[in-house]
């Protein structure tokens, strides 16, 4: 079992499985000057190693993110297989919705039922100017499509002062009206954030203010020591349900149940610690490879920050990490 030395339990990895995306999106694409090379990025056979071995240590849940994940070859048919070789994994998804149209039928068969679609506008001029690309359209038609074939859909928009924040009484329509978790995570200065500085920081407490003012919203109690990092709100009335992830303001450190691969075999066991242990060398090493993999994500849980120490001891202008999320996958 994996397990930190304070006793927090490890049931959830999220991979990324590319750190190429098709939008640029102005908060999170800034710094990258250029991506991993293919020979680095670990191969598909590699990531089903690690997934087996997370789920022989006691992982329950993995999440398949990015970059974009569709814009790697060959991902409808690796998500196809993990559910196939694991029939009871809870296997989720992370995309940004522009290239999964084709795929919805197909993955929904194959047995996959949760998407993360990632949208911080419902205004088309916008979405261009905030992504880079005039993709709307495609984002709104699949997340419809999505819901028709009976997929668990969360948006995840990240709340950005001064420039989408007019848009939450849109967005909590759309959850009213929409079987949606609409979900505001706060933006976090991380490298890659380009000119985004804490300005743009709309905290939770200011976000869930001001959505208490437009509709009517009733806290949904959790008590499951696993559950997400959102604080969840059903909205009276309505069909879906309002949720806010504070990784900045309210610290679920405690509960942390997560590690993180990047695309290129780097463990983090933190989003804000910038430690890394690499397990591609180790994964392709003739005499090391997997048991040697899984010793390393055992002692590297073991020693398993607490993140909002890290932040409390960082200088107010740092950023909270130095890499992107593109490189971390979110
Ligand atoms: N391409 C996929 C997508 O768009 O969902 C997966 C990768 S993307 C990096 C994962 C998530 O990270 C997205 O929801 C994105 O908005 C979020 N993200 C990126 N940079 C961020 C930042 N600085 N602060 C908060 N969230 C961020």
């Amino acid at each position: 079992m994996l397990a930190d030395r304070r006793g927090r339990r490890i049931s959830y990895l999220r991979i990324s499985v590319t750190d190429r995306c098709n939008l640029r999106c102005r908060y999170c694409t800034g710094g990258i000057k250029k991506f991993i090379s293919h020979d680095d990025i670990l191969r598909y056979e590699e990531l089903h190693g690690i997934i087996d071995t997370a789920l022989d240590l006691g992982v329950s849940k993995v999440r398949l993110t990015g970059g974009e994940p569709f814009m790697r070859l060959g991902f409808p048919d690796f998500v196809r297989a993990v559910l196939a070789r694991h029939p009871g994994i809870d296997l989720r998804v992370t995309t940004n919705a522009t290239l999964l149209a084709p795929h919805l039928d197909s993955l929904r068969q194959a047995g996959l039922r949760r998407l993360n679609i990632s949208l911080d506008t419902l205004d088309r001029e916008r979405f261009a100017e905030i992504t880079g690309r005039d993709l709307f359209d495609e984002v709104h038609g699949s997340i419809l499509r999505a819901l028709e074939l009976g997929y668990d859909v969360k948006i995840n928009a990240v709340g950005l002062r001064g420039i989408n924040d007019d848009e939450l009484p849109a967005f909590l329509e759309l959850a009213s009206e929409q079987p949606i978790d609409v979900r505001y995570i706060e933006f976090m200065p991380m490298g890659g954030c380009g000119r985004w500085g804490p300005d743009a920081v709309w905290p939770s407490e200011a976000i869930l203010q001001r959505a208490m003012k437009i509709a009517p919203l009733e806290e949904v109690q959790d008590t499951d020591p696993t559950r997400g990092p959102a604080r969840v709100y059903r909205i009276k009335g309505g069909k879906g349900r309002l949720g806010l992830i504070s990784p900045l303001s309210g610290h679920i450190c405690s509960i942390c149940n997560r590690l993180r691969l990047t695309s290129d075999g780097r463990l983090r066991t933190c989003l804000f610690s910038d430690k890394e242990y690499r397990l591609r060398p180790i994964l392709r090493h003739p005499k090391l490879g997997l048991p040697f993999a899984a010793e390393v994500m055992r002692r590297a849980t073991l020693d398993k920050p607490i993140g909002e120490e890290l932040l409390r001891a960082r200088r107010e202008t740092e950023l909270v990490c130095s890499k992107g999320m593109l490189s971390i996958g979110g």
